[in-house]
């Protein structure tokens, strides 16, 4: 065996690899500035950089030009400023964009982008798979790898700037994408705070929505630490339906949910809670189902959107006509709730939750 001479593995071979170094997304601001402070730089520049990586979205730290060269130098020797590489880019005739992102390990996640007029939404993953198993989602039946950390939850944020239409910008983050953002509680919250700190994204507390399927204990840990918009998975109005489409639903059934919801502070018609209904036919979209979660969201204030499914080969439901859609929704706003009916966006590129990355996993397995 060749042992190279020690001159020859100098200086680049001595340089840790991006494996060893640190992802300095994982920091949100003030948690940099203490991180810096732990290497004796200095903490006030935790500012200028959270500006250069996310308002500017400069990643490389020579470009970082008002940062005196050392410290340029000492930044990059611990840290790494990249998570996720962007893969295949998928436009659907909606305009919605779905991208594919690589990880550093190799896991496949994936982002959404969905324009609407005036806003520009992204729609992030938090978990690499999700061991929830929903039985109508794309995401449950990958089964579940990991956590995202912080940084690859951000990175969604940075590397689908780049697949943005010329002129537009993301407006409004939602927690949707593949994983239970709240079984990744201390990662999400760590995302919410730079993407909310006014020299990262400055995004208004009302620009960023975090769903969950239901895990109650984390529900009022969430909205303590960040203020975010609510957003729960609710699909059925009787546990006997929900247990099947939402089997979390065993260990926390729909009174203790809708009842730590009851008890969350500062809830009101401006600020509700939004319940995702997706209709699937024959399953949760009688007459008598909207009927029960009217009954069900009495004393919440609620915006409910409900969503025709979009069916993918993982389950096996279907969507509702437009008129068994418009007539549940009907017996909602007579009721007084407030109420939209999307349209499922993007259903030419595999846009029902995890499907993407679903299929490049089973291309490459
Ligand atoms: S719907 Fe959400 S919580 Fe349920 S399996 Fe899919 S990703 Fe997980």
């Amino acid at each position: 065996m060749r042992i190279p001479t020690p001159t020859r593995l100098m200086p680049e071979d001595a340089r840790p690899s991006s494996h060893e170094r640190e992802n300095i997304k994982n920091f949100a601001p003030d948690a940099l500035r203490e991180r810096l402070g732990r290497e004796g730089l200095p903490k006030y520049r935790a500012d200028q950089i959270v500006g250069w990586l996310y308002a500017r979205g400069v990643e490389d730290w020579d470009e970082m030009t008002d940062l005196a060269a050392p410290l340029r130098v000492r930044l990059a020797e611990l840290f790494d400023t990249r998570a996720l590489d962007l893969g295949e880019v998928q436009h659907s005739v909606d305009g919605t964009i779905k991208g594919t992102l690589r990880t550093r390990d190799g896991a496949v996640l994936e982002a959404v982008l969905i324009p609407e007029e005036g806003r520009m939404t992204l729609c992030v993953s938090t978990q690499v798979g999700c061991p929830l198993a929903c039985s109508f989602c794309a995401t449950g039946a990958m089964g579940f790898t990991r956590n995202l950390s912080t940084a690859e939850i951000l990175d969604q944020v940075c590397r689908m700037r780049e697949a943005l239409p010329e002129g537009r910008s993301i407006t409004n983050i939602v927690f949707m994408g593949m994983g239970e953002p709240l079984l990744n509680l201390p990662n999400v919250v760590s995302a919410v705070k730079t993407l909310q700190h006014p020299k990262a994204f400055g995004m208004a507390p009302r620009r960023v929505t975090v769903s969950t399927s239901g895990i109650v204990p984390r529900i009022a840990e969430l909205v303590e630490q960040v203020p975010v918009n609510l957003a729960v998975s609710l699909h059925a109005a009787t546990d006997e339906v929900r247990d099947i489409l939402v089997p979390i639903n065993k260990k926390f059934p729909l009174d203790e949910l809708l009842g730590a919801l009851k008890a969350l502070p500062r809830l009101s018609r401006r600020h509700p809670v939004f319940f995702e209904y997706t209709l699937m036919e024959g399953v949760n979209d009688s007459e008598e189902d909207a009927r029960q979660l009217v009954k069900r969201l009495e004393g919440i204030p609620s915006k409910v959107n409900l969503i025709p499914m979009n069916p993918h080969d993982d389950a096996p439901y279907q969507p509702p006509s437009a008129e068994v859609a418009s007539r549940f929704m009907g017996i909602l706003v007579k009721a007084g709730l407030v109420c939209t009916l999307r349209r499922s966006r993007g259903s030419d590129i595999d846009a029902a939750c995890g499907q993407l990355a679903l299929r490049e996993r089973r291309a490459s397995s």
